[in-house]
């Protein structure tokens, strides 16, 4: 294979949900036809790579000229309860379940001694102002299932403790190393309604 076209293989292969054959048949794919998917792809990437960024509130994607987001903003949700999950991107799911009406915060993370993500890089002195100054009833933990997720969701109670708040618990299993990005609508609408408290 000659290196340009092995080079963007080895790209497309480290993106999520694409292992080497799907990688190597989407290079060969994007070179054959530059004007209809490689030019596109280029524009759609230079654009979404400078204009997305996290809303400085709740941490969800957002765009430079809409901070706070669409969910902070939008008065019909209910602002009593915030979900707490652990990257923006898993709130794409919880939205796409429609099981959820409250608010969001993303912690950016979750405590890993093997990746060195210490209680400092978490945003949770950010949560613990929000609950104080929005009028916070429950907190709803979405953290993953794995030892990591558990010692995250202890953190985040404890030092919620002192607020008086609510906080619970997703409901029950789910994916532990992919977090709850790769979630089902259903599995996440029963999780929901189902948790419990921490
Ligand atoms: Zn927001």
């Amino acid at each position: 294979m000659i290196a340009p076209i092995a080079e963007l293989e080895r790209c497309l292969a480290r993106l999520p949900g694409l292992g080497r054959r799907s990688a190597s048949r989407a290079a060969l794919a994007l070179v054959r036809e530059p004007a209809r998917l490689a030019e596109p792809l280029m524009a759609a990437l230079a654009a979404a790579h400078g204009a997305v960024r996290c809303c400085s509130r709740c941490g969800a994607f957002t765009t430079a000229d809409r901070d706070p987001c669409g969910l902070c903003t939008d008065e019909t949700r209910d602002g009593s309860i915030l979900c707490v999950v652990e990257e923006p991107a898993d709130i794409v799911p919880l939205e796409a379940s429609g099981a959820f009406r409250g608010r969001y915060h993303a912690l950016g993370g979750k405590l890993s001694p093997a990746r060195r993500m210490g209680p400092e890089r978490l945003r949770v002195a950010e949560l613990a102002a929000r609950v104080a100054k929005e009028g916070v009833a429950e907190v709803l933990l979405a953290l993953s299932t794995d030892m990591d997720g558990d010692a995250t969701a202890g953190y985040v109670a404890e030092s919620l403790r002192a607020t008086g708040v609510k906080v619970t618990r997703l409901a029950f299993g789910l994916p532990a190393d992919s977090g709850i990005a790769y979630s089902d609508p259903l599995t996440l609408k029963r999780a929901i309604t189902g948790r419990r408290a921490v």
